[in-house]
């Protein structure tokens, strides 16, 4: 099986297999794989894990992929009005909306990368705050320009551009970071377009969910990456990014999740 997943600080010495799988674990997506056969290979220094596996990637995320996961357009809208009408309790969006308050204020450029189904960016709008988000995929896409109206891309991150050259005071990245095969470059874009002091939210799976067992919805396939509190530490101060606060939580939902606040330095 191939390595799948890339980032400069382990070194292969350091890396020892975790967890195999031969076969789909209950709750994954189904991508239509045939010989299904992927592994976890975890770094003994800071807990980093890397999935390795022989299917191709891009089929993977083919047009397809938001119909795999979520279904058509009316799904897509029933599974955001469902998140929307969450009482903060049991709402992973709204208590992450609540943390990003704190450092957020009315004359703010937010924009959200992965917005996916674009739940954080509308509980934002409704409390007046000037939002904008990607998404690569079309379906997602064209489910967020109808619920947001206006700034929202349709395009992968390595592609966007600034236009009259703002920058953003505050960006976001929900559980995206683990997707990308080489999550640095997407850091290093990132750094491009936020202020200089500007604050760089993200929230990543787990690895902590490892004690559960390998079937968790933190170790799915679609998870190249899976970060420790210090792997993902290391890694944006490799990248010149100021930790201010980073933490490990269980969501409302139940998920193992890191999420971090870094300025802009
Ligand atoms: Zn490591």
């Amino acid at each position: 099986m191939k390595n799948q997943s890339f980032l400069n600080c382990c070194n292969e010495k350091d890396l020892k297999d975790l967890f195999y799988y031969n076969k789909k674990p209950k709750g994954e997506t189904d991508f239509g794989i045939k010989r299904y056969k992927r592994k976890y290979k975890i770094c003994k220094n800071c807990n980093h894990m890397f999935s390795y596996f022989n299917f191709n990637l891009k089929n993977l995320y083919n047009k397809k992929y938001s119909e795999n996961a979520y279904g058509n357009k009316e799904k897509i809208l029933n599974s955001f009005n469902k998140i929307i009408s969450l009482p903060l309790t049991s709402s992973d969006n709204k208590n992450r909306v609540k943390r990003c308050l704190k450092y957020l204020n009315k004359k703010n450029l937010i924009f959200d990368v992965g917005c996916g189904l674009s739940v954080f960016l509308f509980e934002l709008k409704k409390k007046g705050f000037k939002v904008s988000g990607l998404e690569p995929d079309k379906n997602l896409f064209l489910h967020s320009k109808n619920v947001i109206k206006k700034n929202i891309f349709n395009k992968p991150i390595e592609k966007f551009k600034l236009k009259k050259t703002k920058k953003f005071d505050f960006i976001s990245l929900n559980k995206v970071l683990e997707h990308i095969p080489y999550p640095e470059n997407t850091i290093k874009k990132i750094k491009n377009i936020l202020k200089f002091n500007g604050i760089f939210y993200i929230e990543v799976p787990d690895q902590r969910a490892v004690k559960f067992g390998k079937n968790r919805e933190e170790l799915m396939i679609e998870h190249l990456h899976v970060f420790s509190k210090k792997s993902l530490q290391n890694l944006m101060i490799r990248k010149n990014f100021k930790p201010i606060k980073i933490r490990q939580i269980k969501e409302p939902s139940g998920k193992y999740t890191i999420y971090g606040f870094f300025k802009n330095k």
